[in-house]
């Protein structure tokens, strides 16, 4: 089972939920798809055995003796990553999708396969908890591919994904093919706002989706009637507590020091699990 975690916006709580949820809940696979800033690591500390490895993407190697400038490749790239001068054949290796495409359509055999890495990926184990997060290279504009590559790491029956904030191609790539998605918002009317996007996206991907409510007892009741209104289970509420923020800020999971919410976080797969059938 794949469970995402997503919110409309940074902030809500999207990693607090994550990593209190898989310490909760037994053996896990925990993966942070947040790889321009992957943080879910940190809550375990105690973790051993980590290991890392470059991602790499395809991009096309030129060979420009061969080529005769003919600019078929460039009309092609539907992303403006090639650009013929008389004497050469330039390539924005940032713009390049790794399509391939441009070697398919060179007639002169001109362009092979080359790649280059684009960030790393982290393994590493903390107790029942599988650890799986990807960093992306500084400067690197693309996340998708990276995203995909952590995916495809996963090796986990239960597996958590940490999604990255928003509702851009990073958030869709790392919550495609889940079997559920938790949205995480806050009762306010940003919360509010950002949550009914975050439903929108789920609902075209035709993925099941439930609400944590963070910090519940500030703002208002928005949140609470459009879940009601468009039938979104609440699963979860974590209420607005110094000591759970306190503990957060210090990197720490308040699930192990307050530990009637294990039980409460096990209780949310169960939910989860009952809303799948
Ligand atoms: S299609 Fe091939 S031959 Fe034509 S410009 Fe591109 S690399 Fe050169
Ligand atoms: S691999 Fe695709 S995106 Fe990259 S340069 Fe070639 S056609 Fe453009």
């Amino acid at each position: 089972m794949i469970i995402s975690v997503a919110s409309g916006k940074g902030g809500t709580g999207k990693t607090l939920v994550t990593t209190n949820l898989a310490a909760s809940v037994g053996e896990v696979e925990l993966l942070d798809c947040d790889v321009e800033e992957p943080n879910s690591y940190l809550f375990f500390p105690d973790r051993d055995g980590e290991t890392s490895f470059d991602c790499k993407v395809m991009i096309p190697k030129i060979d420009q003796d061969k080529c005769t400038r003919c600019g078929r490749c460039s009309e092609f790239c539907a992303y403006n990553a090639l650009a013929v001068f008389p004497q050469d054949l330039l390539l924005f290796k940032e713009l390049c999708h790794g399509c391939g495409g441009c070697a398919m359509v060179c007639p002169e055999g001109a362009i092979s396969e080359g790649t280059r890495p684009i960030g790393k990926i982290f393994r590493a184990r903390s107790g029942e908890v599988a650890l799986l997060w990807g960093e992306l290279s500084v400067g690197e504009p693309m996340a998708t591919p990276l995203i995909r590559s952590v995916k495809a790491e996963a090796r986990g029956d239960l597996v958590l994904i940490d999604s990255p904030p928003g509702t851009a191609c990073p958030v869709i790539e790392a919550v495609r093919g889940s079997d559920f998605c938790l949205l995480v918002t806050e009762p306010t009317p940003f919360g509010l706002y950002d949550l009914s996007i975050a439903v929108q996206v789920v609902r075209e991907m035709e993925i099941p989706c439930g609400v944590v409510v963070n910090r519940s007892g500030i703002g208002d009741r928005g949140v609470y009637d459009y879940c009601d209104r468009e039938k979104i289970p609440i699963l979860l509420e974590i209420p607005m507590e110094r000591k759970i923020a306190e503990l957060y800020s210090r990197g720490l999971l308040f699930s192990r020091e307050m530990t009637e919410w294990q039980e409460r976080f096990a209780g949310l797969l169960v939910r989860i699990e009952e809303v799948i059938g």
